[in-house]
Order: C-alpha cells, then sequence, then structure tokens
C-alpha cells in the first residue's frame, strides 16, 4: 500500500503534508464521510449507478487513506472494491473524483503437496489457507472427484499470492496437477484467455457455464409439455430457471451479441452467437444492464440481463435455450460435450508458452 501512496500523492511528498491511515466504521456512511471534510454532496451525484452503490457499501474495516496540509483536506483514497479506489481531490476550491486500481504485492509460489489425509486437510497444513483449495476444485471440478482422491496423490501448484498489509487478499493459479496412478491432470493458465487448458492445449472446463443463473428451482424442463398460458401441447425448446426479479443473468460462452429488444412471447431478450455454431437465448428478462448492446462482445460469466417476467410468462423466470447450427437442443445435454480446442495461432502461442514456463518451473509435460 505505501507504493500506492508514494505513487499517487508524490507531488505532495515534497512538502510538509501528513496522511492519515482511518478505518471505515461500520455505521459510518458516504454522505457522513463527505460532511466530515465539507466535499460538496454534488460529488456523490456525479458518480455513475455502479460507483454510487459502490460508495453507499463500502465495507466496515475499510483502511482509508486522507491528506492533509495544514489540517486542510487535500485528497482522499477510498478502497471500493478488491480491484479500484475511488481518489478525491481537492484543487484549489473545487473537487474532482478519479477511480484508480488498487496495486497489490505479489508473491509467486511454488507448492508440492501429497495427500495423506484429506485435501482440504494437507493444503490448508502446506500453505496456511483454504484458498488454493477452492482454486482447485474450481479448475479440476469437471475431471476430479475430490472427495474419494486416493490417498497418496500428489497436488502441484505454481501461483501468485496477492497480498495488502501482509494479508493475503488473492491467489492466482498459474499452473496445476493432479496425479496418482490413476491420472495425471495438468491444467495452465493461458494468459492470452484467462482458461485453463492442459498440456495438449484442450481447455479443463467446458465451452459452456453449466447454468446460466443461480436459481432456486428449474420449473420446466426441455421436451413436449403442456402450455399453462396457450392451453395447449408443444415444444418447450429450452430449460426455465425460477429465481427472484433481478437476479443477475450471465453469459453461458464468449460470443456476439445478436439480438437485444423485444421478442414476440419471449419479451425481452438476449440472444448470442458463439464459436461452432452455437446460440444462446435469454428471454422473459426484466431489463439490461448499462452498456449491454447488440453487436458486443461478451465474455463467460459477463451479467446479460436481469430475470424478470417479461412477455408470455407464468411467474418471474429465466427461460434459456441452446440453439445447435439452427437446431433447438436440450441445454443439460452441451455442458460435458462442448469443450474449447486451441487451434491455429492461439494453439502454437499457448505450446511456446507451457515449454517456457515448464522449463522454468521444473514442470514434466509427459
Ligand atoms: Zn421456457
Amino acid at each position: 500500500m505505501k507504493k500506492i501512496i508514494t505513487i499517487i500523492f508524490i507531488p505532495f511528498l515534497l512538502f510538509a503534508y501528513k496522511v492519515d491511515i482511518k478505518k471505515w466504521n461500520s455505521h459510518y456512511t458516504f454522505y457522513e464521510f463527505l460532511k466530515d471534510y465539507h466535499i460538496p454532496l454534488k460529488i456523490y451525484y456525479t458518480l455513475n449507478t455502479k460507483l454510487k452503490r459502490e460508495v453507499r457499501h463500502i465495507k466496515s474495516g475499510t483502511m482509508y487513506f486522507i491528506l492533509k496540509n495544514n489540517n486542510n483536506f487535500k485528497q482522499a483514497l477510498i478502497p471500493l472494491n478488491d480491484k479500484q479506489q475511488i481518489q478525491i481531490i481537492k484543487k484549489r476550491n473545487r473537487f474532482i473524483t478519479k477511480i484508480v486500481p488498487i496495486i497489490y504485492d505479489t508473491t509467486k509460489k511454488r507448492v508440492s503437496i501429497t495427500i495423506h489425509k484429506y485435501l482440504t486437510y494437507d493444503i490448508y497444513k502446506a500453505t496456511g489457507s483454504n484458498m488454493l483449495t477452492r482454486k482447485l476444485l474450481n479448475i479440476f471440478g469437471d475431471k476430479v472427484n475430490f472427495k474419494s482422491i486416493p490417498k497418496g496423490t500428489v497436488i502441484k501448484a505454481v501461483y501468485e499470492e496477492k497480498s495488502k498489509f501482509g494479508k493475503v487478499k488473492d491467489i492466482k493459479v498459474l499452473f496445476a496437477s493432479v496425479k496418482n496412478r490413476y491420472y495425471n491432470y495438468m491444467a495452465f493458465l493461458n494468459p492470452r484467455d484467462g482458461r485453463y487448458y492442459d498440456q495438449h492445449a484442450k481447455s479443463l472446463k467446458g465451452m459452456f457455464l453449466p447454468t446460466p443463473i443461480s436459481y432456486k428451482r428449474i420449473s420446466s424442463y426441455f421436451g413436449m409439455r403442456y402450455h399453462p398460458i396457450l392451453h395447449r401441447w408443444r415444444m418447450h425448446d429450452g430449460i426455465d430457471f425460477v429465481n427472484k426479479i433481478g437476479t443477475p443473468v450471465h453469459a453461458v460462452a464468449d460470443g456476439k451479441i445478436i439480438y437485444k429488444g423485444w421478442m414476440h412471447g419471449y419479451g425481452k431478450v438476449i440472444k448470442i452467437k458463439h464459436n461452432d455454431g452455437y446460440i444462446t437465448l435469454y428471454a422473459h428478462l426484466h431489463g439490461w444492464p448499462k452498456g449491454i448492446y447488440k453487436g458486443q462482445w461478451v465474455k463467460q460469466g459477463q451479467t446479460i440481463g436481469y430475470l424478470g417476467n417479461s412477455g408470455l410468462s407464468t411467474g418471474p423466470h429465466l427461460h434459456f435455450g441452446v440453439m445447435h447450427f439452427g437446431k433447438w437442443i436440450n441445454p443439460l445435454n452441451i455442458r460435458k460435450s462442448a469443450r474449447i480446442t486451441l487451434w491455429g495461432k492461439a494453439r502454437k502461442a499457448f505450446f511456446s508458452y507451457i515449454k517456457k514456463f515448464s522449463k522454468k518451473n521444473k514442470i514434466a509435460l509427459k
């Protein structure tokens, strides 16, 4: 953190300025903060919707910084989330706000852990935290059943630890492997797309997320059903996920938005075109986040809408459809089959990257 203060406050360090390090109290509000430092409320209204929400929900215990000159407010730096902080600068009698990134201390770590008891226990013993376990479950979740992992399995990992004030905030796994006498799975983080691939350039995870939304229940599956509003049998060519209005809906795979708007019975809709002839449809939406538009490229997991009740709908739910080469298919069947294999330039770049990486980190690619 010292680094950031130095970088950001550098023009002032030449003079006798003073930095106060403070802790955000549980009942303290951004409004009170502005009042305490005689900063006009106008500052709040100039922020966009997302930032307004974030300044209203600053976590208690957050460390923030006030720069003063002869007890006069000059600047404030308040972290808003893990990545960004808001900087408020007083210039003569005007106030300016900026959003600046938070810089962490990064340490590279290498571990090799043999499972004697069980995964969580042995990893905790070796690293002092559960973070690596959580990441491994995520990376190898489709391949390895960690609940019944054989004793003697060797877990290797190369990762970056991001910390602030000496406290580990997050880790980024660059490589991991799970090896025993039955299998040897490797995962390399591809710096080009942020996905994990094995040593043959095949993705460990499917091209699709298992579901586009966190849901309470599925109210209707893919197949023939009696339509509750139209009162006749017809094909239900998707899956209906039930949850509260406003629940975020995520793109299940990278792709391009090819439709955003109203579509007869489907109400408010997003349609995304993906690789390999896939199109996904998200219907009965309540609305869309700001900045979502037709023609936009979106990433897997990105919020592209909110669950709603628009169009011909009996209650708040998301209708999710998957089309493959022009035909609706059962969304539950796509997950395991569709993996990404890198080809062409991307494949070449990946192989040259893992070759260098493996040599440096003494990883046998066989
Ligand atoms: Zn439906």
